[in-house]
């Protein structure tokens, strides 16, 4: 007998049909003699609509209010789920982030968990109940409603099972599993059988949105076994551990992960000078913008170009503070495009295999692809595009790397 957390995301408690079938899911697992406890995700959609409610009166709605309005969809669904199970005899308690007491800080609407307090819980369990807790949510020190950013019901459950230091974390989803990139972007795309913590970390953060990357870190930080599943075909999934599938030595690269959700900002014929670079970023990061990748180019006049990414939501406000450093700096020109897409390769075989760098760079120019700006990591290397060739680009990279699955034997009529 173990203890599992099991979480159920949107589209997967998205109707009343399914709900009945997560609960026949749990039941089964409840009469195989396991311990569990469930976290749901809004109703695919809900959150989104919700968000579209309150911008429909107000452009900034203020964060604490946004999060009372949000926190909302999760509750709904651990009531129904809650439901579902009795109604085939299985004893079962919903709740809310703020009754389990999920403590957060108070960043409302990406707010960081702190603390859990297991004892209801652990009483629910010993009683025979299965728990189920809204995902996504939390309360902080002054009784306030928090949300945990977009996504955020993953993290819930793996800081539960941390907390409960349960045998097994399972994310139930609409994939099965982790694929070596967006399945709904690369047909051939091919489910891993495993995957390191750090190399999910890097896919998440590069713009896989199969889990969110603090529920990564989080299990990466305390070693919560994670597995990736279908919520309604059985398999394996895809788990992620801390050491390498023995098995895979021979792939370097584990995936592709690509996002749209950035933009560039370039300053031109800047004083090529110490301070330079923290004349220009310093001011950006203390207007909270979160920089990504950075490139400086010295021109012969002592001049340098000064170009780096920022998440497409903060241009707006990035662009107004680089105008008046540009006025400062007396820098010939501002420029900014949002048209740009970031494509990554991702794999700890990285370490030890040279040539991913060429091979990458190769691929892209083989299809006529420019590469505007290039970063890396141990285990990773990105480049950003322009936004209208990303597929190309992530098509190409998946098969460059040997990465797409055996074509189906077109022939078994
Ligand atoms: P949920 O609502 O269950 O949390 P999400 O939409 O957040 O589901 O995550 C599942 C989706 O993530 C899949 O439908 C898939 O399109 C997308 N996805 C992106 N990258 C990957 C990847 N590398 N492997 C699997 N799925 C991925
Ligand atoms: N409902 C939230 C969202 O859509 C949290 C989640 O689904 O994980 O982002
Ligand atoms: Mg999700």
């Amino acid at each position: 007998m173990s203890l599992i957390v099991q979480k159920f995301g949107g589209t997967s408690v998205g109707s009343i049909e399914r709900i009945e079938q997560v609960a026949d899911k749990v039941a089964r697992f409840r009469a195989d003699g396991h311990d569990l406890v469930v976290v749901v995700s809004a109703m695919s959609g809900e959150t989104n609509r919700l968000i579209a409610l309150a911008h429909e009166l107000q452009e900034r709605p203020v964060p604490r209010e946004l999060d009372v309005l949000l926190s909302t969809g999760e509750q709904v669904t651990t009531a129904l789920l809650s439901m579902a199970l009795h109604k085939r005899g299985v004893p079962a308690r919903s709740y809310n982030g703020s009754q389990v007491r999920i403590l957060t800080d108070d960043a409302h609407t990406k707010a960081r968990i702190r603390q859990i307090d297991d004892q209801r819980l652990r009483a629910d369990l010993a009683q025979g109940c299965v728990v189920v807790v809204a995902g996504f949510q939390g309360v902080d020190e002054q009784g306030n409603i928090t949300t945990l950013g977009r996504g955020g019901s993953d993290t819930t459950a793996v800081a539960l099972a941390a907390a409960l230091q349960a045998d097994e974390c399972q994310i139930y989803t609409d994939v099965d599993g982790v694929y070596t990139t967006d399945p709904r972007v690369v047909d051939g795309a091919r489910r891993l059988e495993r995957i390191t913590f750090e190399e999910m970390l890097e896919m998440a953060s590069m713009g896989s949105k199969v889990l969110q990357i603090r529920a990564v870190e989080f299990a990466g930080k305390y070693n919560v076994p994670l597995r990736v599943l279908h919520s309604f075909q059985d398999g394996p999934g895809t788990l992620i551990s801390l050491e390498e599938d023995p098995q895979m030595e021979a792939a370097t690269i584990s995936g592709i992960a690509f996002n749209r959700d950035e933009a560039k900002l370039t300053i031109l014929g800047v004083p090529d000078m110490p301070g330079t670079a923290y004349r220009i970023l310093g001011p950006v990061g203390d207007a909270n913008i979160e920089v990504d990748v950075i490139v400086q180019n010295v021109a012969a006049d002592n001049t340098a170009d000064f170009t780096f990414t920022v998440g497409r939501a903060d241009l707006e406000r990035a662009e107004e503070i680089l105008r008046r450093i540009a006025a400062d700096l007396d820098a010939r020109e501002v420029r900014s495009d949002s048209r740009i897409a970031k494509v990554s390769v991702v794999g700890v075989g990285m370490r030890s295999h040279a040539g991913v760098a060429s091979q990458m760079f190769a691929a892209l120019a083989d299809v006529g692809i420019n590469i505007q700006m290039i970063t890396t990591s141990e285990i990773k290397i990105s480049v950003i595009i322009e936004e209208k060739y990303l597929e190309l680009a992530v098509r190409t990279l998946h098969s460059s790397f040997g990465l797409d699955r055996e074509p189906r034997d077109e022939n078994t009529a």
